[in-house]
Formats: C-alpha cells, sequence, structure tokens
C-alpha cells in the first residue's frame, strides 16, 4: 500500500496531456467522461481477447487444433464478457469477432515460430494488465504487456483499430511511463518498449531515450499543478487535427459556443 498523498497521474493522463491538455483538464479537473463508443467497446473487448489468449497460451501444446482453440475461446469469452458491460454495441462487439480470430492467430503463430527458432524471449509475456506504482514520481498505471529478452523487461502496449499517426508520439510517451514505472517496481533499467497495433498487424519497438523520460516527468509535473490550480489549459480548443475525431469534440465546441472567449484562455 503507497504512502503517497499527493495527485496520482496516469500513463493514459500524461499520452493524452501531450496531444490536448484539454482532455485531461475534463476529465481529472471537471470529472467530465465520453460516452463509451462502438469503437472503444471493440476495443475493450479486444484487450480482454489478448489477456485471455496469453493466460490460455499453452507453450508446450501449439499443434493446429490446440491453437484455434485457444483462439475461439479467448475470442468468444471476451464477447460474452463485453455484451454484459457494453450492451448497446452488440452487433459491432460480433461482427469484430471474425477479425479479432484473424489478428489472434496471427499472434499465435507468430509466437510458436519464435519458441520454434529459438528466440523465446519475446514469444509471451512474462505478464499482462500488470498494476504499476511510484510513490516518488506519483505515477500509476497498468502496462497491457511486459516481455523479457535478453535486453531486460520491456513494456507494451496494445492499440487496437486503426490509431491516427498524429498520435505515435503521445504512445511512446505512455510506454515510456510504464518504463519508468517498472523500473522502480523491478529494480531495473528499462532500454526497450513496444507498440502493438493490432488493427495493422504492426509491432513496432523504440529505444527509452533520455529524452522520452524527461518529458513523461516533465508532463506528469504540469498535469498535477494544473489540477493543483485548478486553472484550465491555455491552448486553443478545436484546432487540433485530432479533433475530429475526440471523444471531447461535442463539449469543446459547447464551450465555444456558450462563453465567450472560450476558444482558449
Ligand atoms: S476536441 Fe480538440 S481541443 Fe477539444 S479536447 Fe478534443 S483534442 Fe482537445
Amino acid at each position: 500500500m503507497s504512502d503517497y498523498t499527493g495527485t496520482w497521474v496516469t500513463p493514459t493522463d500524461i499520452a493524452e496531456y501531450s496531444v490536448c491538455p484539454w482532455k485531461v483538464y475534463y476529465r481529472r479537473a471537471l470529472n467530465i467522461y465520453t460516452e463509451a463508443s462502438g469503437p472503444m467497446a471493440v476495443g475493450w473487448m479486444e484487450h480482454e481477447a489478448w489477456r485471455r489468449f496469453y493466460a490460455y497460451f499453452d507453450r508446450t501444446n501449439t499443434t493446429e487444433p490446440a491453437l484455434r482453440l485457444v483462439v475461439s475461446r479467448s475470442a468468444s469469452e471476451a464477447l460474452d464478457w463485453a455484451l454484459i458491460g457494453f450492451d448497446h454495441y452488440p452487433s459491432s462487439l460480433r461482427s469484430h469477432i471474425p477479425k479479432l480470430e484473424v489478428i489472434l492467430s496471427k499472434e499465435a503463430l507468430r509466437i510458436t515460430n519464435k519458441l520454434n527458432f529459438g528466440a523465446a524471449g519475446l514469444a509471451l509475456p512474462t505478464s499482462t494488465e500488470v498494476s504499476l506504482s511510484d510513490s516518488k514520481l506519483g505515477i500509476r498505471g497498468r502496462a497491457d504487456l511486459v516481455y523479457k529478452s535478453g535486453n531486460g523487461y520491456q513494456p507494451w502496449d496494445i492499440k487496437t483499430g486503426q490509431p491516427p499517426t498524429e498520435l505515435l508520439d503521445s504512445y511512446k510517451l505512455q510506454v515510456t511511463a510504464y518504463a519508468l514505472l517498472l523500473e522502480s517496481s523491478y529494480n531495473c533499467e528499462v532500454k526497450v518498449g513496444g507498440l502493438r497495433f493490432t488493427g495493422l498487424g504492426l509491432d513496432e519497438s523504440f529505444p527509452i531515450t533520455p529524452e522520452l523520460r524527461q518529458e513523461v516527468v516533465k508532463i506528469a509535473e504540469a498535469i498535477r499543478l494544473m489540477l493543483r490550480a485548478g486553472s484550465h489549459p491555455s491552448t486553443n480548443r478545436l484546432t487540433l487535427t485530432h479533433c475530429k475525431g475526440c471523444g471531447f469534440n461535442q463539449i469543446c465546441q459547447e464551450f465555444v459556443q456558450t462563453l465567450p472567449g472560450a476558444r482558449g484562455s
């Protein structure tokens, strides 16, 4: 149990703030949350399927029927789970299952190849959905996947759907925040992190550089200052490329239309 009494910041806060501080202000200062959309529900279902997939994957039985069973069981159980929590989107959830099975089957093949060719390090994660915190940094969060290779531990984040390319830097900050948390929890140096873009079938690893580390710490402090002061961001609203696809778009529109000077500071 942590004795930290300050304001916790999460790796997601840090990633979001780097794109647009308003998103963090709405959620953390004003307690405004966006409604779960169909794509969000599908994303959560996929995360649940990944978690089950790694739990059921048996490295001692990688026959084709065994792998098929792991894939279909993970997908169908995740669907049952999601239909209870996100019952507004049954057809979006159901229609994603065939694609999800293809995605998981590819991962099963990738793992089997790695195991067969003696590259077991990055074949299977050592753990999934790992809760981590560091009271010195005041950051806490849950890493999707943690791998261990000859290079040490690596945090990976799963990104579902077709994430906009302009968010890539923010994803790297999120993973770097997990890297810092892993370092303090596992008492090790984390040199590499990674992003799995499931919809694109792409795994991207990258070095955890001093610049990324500094940026994470700087943003965490900026968020804490903003929340402590209760002051809103001074950047202009509705001016980013990303605004169109942002869940807070409606809220920003309302503020800008109803309050004089609400576009920015
Ligand atoms: S709509 Fe644009 S300005 Fe508003 S919160 Fe989203 S990204 Fe930020």
